[in-house]
């Protein structure tokens, strides 16, 4: 191969560059230019298909937005039961028309092979339904939280995955954000001493009276199944351990048209194996907040917000001195739905399966029964 006179030169000037020849400020600038406009970002790899089930808010505002930051994902399909939604949304974001269903032909999506993945994103009431028929559509599953209404419903979507050969995972998109993340490794790793107490609240005031949030069959309770679920996981990612027993109190102002079938607050109380007790509330009614602190013997790890999708903050308290730390913000859907892919390209369990949101409805059962009884509710 013979050098074109071009290459020459070049190479003659960064030789004599390199032997310092023509070592100044601005034939190093020329350098790092060249090498800047040489570096080309990698191709990009396999991108899995995701349908989107349910285009409401969260759809609209969070999910869909996400995929321009996910690696492995794309959304390939859209299901909806507003066909004009639907539409306009498909061109937004590179659907093609032949892909988009509505609730009464949703099963059909077991014959296009361009979906892998199915996102739930519907009223928690309909989290069961739309993950059985899509795991029996032979497709992989991530359903929004709260995983279902009940456990029995849990149980249900676990056993269709598993018949469908096929992953299911629920989606508590703080698991994959490196706030909280690095919260689970101080709070475990003794930096803080060992935990003592968690304290944990989550809610917002609940405004227009009409939304499926206060519809017990759509939502399948009030503030706890929301909101509260979010301090709840938190105490046992925090911990790494399951709680044991639940103390618990419930208040709905009464006659509010917003609580006549859904709770208020919920004040709920968890003890851990270890010894950690965990205190922790959940509001329609307060204004919107979400923290955590976790108490250790040598110091107190803070976080707040600390479930939001942006500006999480986080702190160390250690006699007179606070710790501000500061970590790269992702994008909490981009990063759970590539997570996802992840696990089925390489046939891995999700780190959220199915089981951990049944864990979660279960203890919130034991929750509400604590509230009914007034006594401890062993788990
Ligand atoms: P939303 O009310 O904005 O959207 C719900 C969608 O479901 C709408 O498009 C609506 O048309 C559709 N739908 C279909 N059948 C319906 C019915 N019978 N009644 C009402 N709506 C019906 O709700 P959202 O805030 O997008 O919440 C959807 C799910 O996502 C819920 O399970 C919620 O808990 C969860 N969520 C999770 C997060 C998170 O941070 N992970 C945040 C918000 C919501």
């Amino acid at each position: 191969m013979t050098n074109s006179p071009n290459d020459i030169t070049r190479r003659s000037f960064i030789n004599k560059a390199s032997r310092g020849l023509l070592a100044t400020t601005a034939a190093e600038a020329l350098l790092k230019t060249a090498s800047a406009q040489l570096r080309v970002p990698d191709p990009p790899g396999k991108k899995l298909g995701w349908a989107i089930v349910g285009l409401g808010s969260l759809s609209i505002n969070q999910i869909l937005p996400a995929f321009a930051k996910c690696e492995k994902s794309k959304v390939v399909a859209l299901v909806s039961g507003h066909p004009d939604k639907a539409s306009k949304l498909a061109l937004r974001y590179g659907v093609s028309p032949k892909n988009i269903y509505n609730y009464q032909n949703y099963d059909s999506i077991k014959d296009n092979p361009d979906v892998d993945i199915i996102y739930i994103v519907l009223p928690n009431g309909m989290h069961a339904e739309y993950t059985v028929r899509g795991h029996q559509a032979g497709k992989h599953v991530l359903s929004e939280k709260p995983m279902a209404n009940t456990p029995a419903e849990c149980q249900q979507m676990i056993d269709a995955a598993r018949k469908a050969n096929r992953k299911l995972m629920i989606a508590y998109r703080c698991r994959y954000e490196p706030y909280n993340r690095e919260a689970i490794r101080i709070a475990q790793s003794g930096e803080i001493g060992p935990t003592q107490m968690i304290l944990a609240d989550a809610g917002f005031k609940m405004g227009d009276p009409t939304v499926w949030r206060l519809n017990r069959q759509l939502a399948g309770g009030g503030s706890l199944m929301d909101i509260g679920i979010y301090a709840l996981n938190a105490t046992r990612y925090l911990t790494g351990e399951e709680p044991t027993e639940v103390n618990a109190m419930i208040y709905s102002t009464p006659d509010d048209p917003r609580f006549k079938e859904v709770e208020e607050h919920v004040n709920f109380q968890l003890r851990f194996p270890s010894g950690i007790l965990a205190n922790c509330s959940s509001s329609y009614g307060y204004f919107h907040q979400s923290h955590f602190r976790v108490m250790g013997t040598e110091a107190r790890l803070c976080m707040d917000p600390a479930t939001w999708y942006s500006g999480l903050r986080m702190w160390i308290e250690r006699g007179n001195t606070i710790e501000q730390k500061d970590l790269p913000e992702v994008d909490h859907f981009a990063a759970e739905m590539d997570h996802m892919s992840d696990c089925v390209m390489q046939n891995k369990q999700p780190l959220t399966p199915g089981e951990e949101g049944l864990r979660d409805l279960t203890l919130m059962a034991g929750i509400y029964e604590a509230a009914r009884s007034g006594k401890t509710v062993k788990l």
